[in-house]
């Protein structure tokens, strides 16, 4: 087991200001599996990716990683404006104390993964939105984690750009045989990409729904079968939302 939770819950504050983020969340992610997250916004989607990164702690319950390393990757690439692309990707590289040499190396495998060879020495105002999410996957990628945990990562991107980035992040799962959590609010998305579809509760979170896809890969996202499943989920997650009230 790459990931497991049980019973995890969560609340921020005291007393009347007391918010319960997540309640009870039992979930797993087997190694190499990827799973993907949906829920309304406020859903406590974040709070626990947070936990899962060690970001923060859960108030009750038992949180697993079994020793794997994650890393969390945000909607915003949160690059290093100072920093070339090569630069961003090198830092996680330096900070594990890698030497020089290997690390040149690295860099230029890491920039040819996520297909920049020829943009490294650009700055991040210099590349495009999509360049930029691919800066912060192969930054991420740095890390060498096992366990890839991505917080609406393709949510500001057009369409076109975000299928592009669908096919890299597949392939790079694949090669790399992580394990990875990828929340979104887009069921299409979801189908799109992931083993499992977790479908979340409101306020607070809970694991309400899961949807296992046998779609064969590589899936299209305007595919009628892909739509047909979409459907189902955005129909629990309409549901979810009604009972919030
Ligand atoms: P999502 O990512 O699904 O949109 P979040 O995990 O960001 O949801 O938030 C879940 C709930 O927890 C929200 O009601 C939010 O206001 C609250 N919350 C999240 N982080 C904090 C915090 N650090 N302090 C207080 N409340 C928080
Ligand atoms: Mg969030």
């Amino acid at each position: 087991m790459a990931v497991a939770l049980a019973s995890v819950s969560k609340h921020f504050g005291h007393g009347a200001d007391e918010v319960l983020a997540l309640n009870r969340v039992t979930l797993s992610i087997q190694p190499g599996e990827f799973v993907c997250l949906v829920g309304a916004s406020g859903s406590g989607k974040s709070t626990l990716l947070n936990l899962l990164a060690g970001l923060d702690r859960p108030s009750e319950g038992s949180l697993d990683t079994g020793g794997a390393h994650t890393t969390l990757m945000f909607q915003e690439p949160a690059l290093f404006p100072w920093l070339t692309a090569a630069g961003n990707v090198e830092l996680p590289l330096t900070l594990r104390g890698m030497p020089k040499a290997e690390r040149r190396r690295e860099v230029a495998r890491l920039l040819e993964l996520v297909r920049l060879t020829e943009f490294g020495g650009r700055h991040p105002h210099e590349l495009s939105g999509g360049m930029r999410q691919r800066v912060a996957l192969a930054r991420a990628l740095a890390q060498a984690a096992e366990v890839l945990l991505m917080d609406e990562p393709f949510g500001a991107l057009d369409a076109i750009t975000r299928d592009l980035l669908h096919d890299e992040l597949e392939r790079i799962w694949r090669e790399r045989g992580l394990s990875v959590l990828f929340v979104t609010h887009n069921a299409r998305e979801a189908v799109r990409l992931g083993d499992r579809v977790l479908v979340f509760s409101s306020r607070p979170g809970r694991v309400a729904a899961e949807f296992p896809v046998d779609l064969p890969r590589p899936r299209r996202i305007e595919s009628p079968e892909l739509a047909v499943l979409a459907a189902r989920i955005y129909d629990r997650l309409r549901l979810e939302a009604d009972l919030d009230g």
